[in-house]
């Protein structure tokens, strides 16, 4: 029994201690030690912190625009440095067949910025929880779009791509990475059929372009949790998923969840 018991903590802690991959760049997130039992702010938003190994851990998002030298985490306990370094993300072009999705009419302005403003109050939304780092692929799927490229649409140069896009046919099932709770759903003009999961301090996820959303707002879900399913609802050239992850409201590869360090 004991035995038993001693083992389900060690698989507990296995799982709460996986950690990203500790990518400082444009994008990236920061694996940054801190002194134990402190709390971190990052350009004035509070960074998720978990511990691992005695060590307490600052899991730091990086904006795409960041500007790579020396940064500062600001700590409870003062101020920690680490650095940035380049990195280069390529070029992609792409046809939207729906004009009014690459240069908005004047009249969709006030929905659009509606819409920003109730993702941004997702993205900035900050709850002191544990959190499982140990992320699944949403959907099984080809990556057609990987996370940072510069964008030209229709000949317009745009902001870089902010997420992970996965092909997979319309109606095949996302489902959540890891446990977290539904903050929001709609359908976005941008993003579509969109759910919004809060995984805890600061850890977002984003779901685009659903045909179908199969969660509500508040609702708790486990890993492997369906969401809804693929679809090309908002800005798209194809049925895809576009998957988004926020640090400390910086977007930041899906890609470095992925493969997490198990500590
Ligand atoms: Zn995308």
């Amino acid at each position: 029994m004991k035995a038993l018991f001693t083992l389900g903590l060690l698989l507990c802690f296995d799982q709460a201690n996986a950690l990203p991959d500790d990518r400082p760049v444009p994008g990236g997130i920061a694996v940054v030690e801190i002194p134990l039992n402190s709390t971190a702010q990052f350009e004035g938003d509070p960074v998720l912190t978990t511990s691992a190994n005695g060590r307490q851990l600052a899991i730091v998002g990086i904006s795409l625009k960041a500007i790579p030298g020396a940064a500062t985490l600001t700590t409870s306990t003062g101020p920690v440095q680490f650095n940035i370094v380049s990195k280069n993300y390529l070029t992609e072009s792409l046809t939207i067949p729906d004009q009014d999705k690459v240069t908005p009419p004047a009249r969709d302005y006030p929905r659009i910025q509606r819409e920003r403003s109730e993702m941004n109050s997702v993205f900035t939304s900050f709850s002191r929880t544990n959190v499982n780092m140990d992320f699944a692929l949403p959907v099984m799927g080809r990556t057609s779009s990987s996370f940072g490229k510069r964008r030209i649409l229709n000949g317009l140069a745009k902001n870089p791509h902010s997420g992970m896009d996965i092909a997979a046919p319309q109606g095949t099932p996302v489902s959540a990475p890891t446990s977290g709770r539904v903050a929001a759903t709609g359908n976005y003009f941008f993003n579509g059929n969109t759910v919004l999961l809060d995984h805890g301090q600061g850890l977002i996820t984003l779901y685009c372009h659903l045909s179908q959303i199969g969660v509500k707002a508040g609702d708790l879900v486990n890993k492997g949790d369906i969401l809804g399913a693929v679809g090309q609802t908002g800005r798209v050239t194809g049925p895809h998923l576009h998957w988004s992850v926020s640090l400390n409201n910086n977007r930041v590869d899906p890609a470095l969840l992925l493969m997490p360090n198990q500590e």
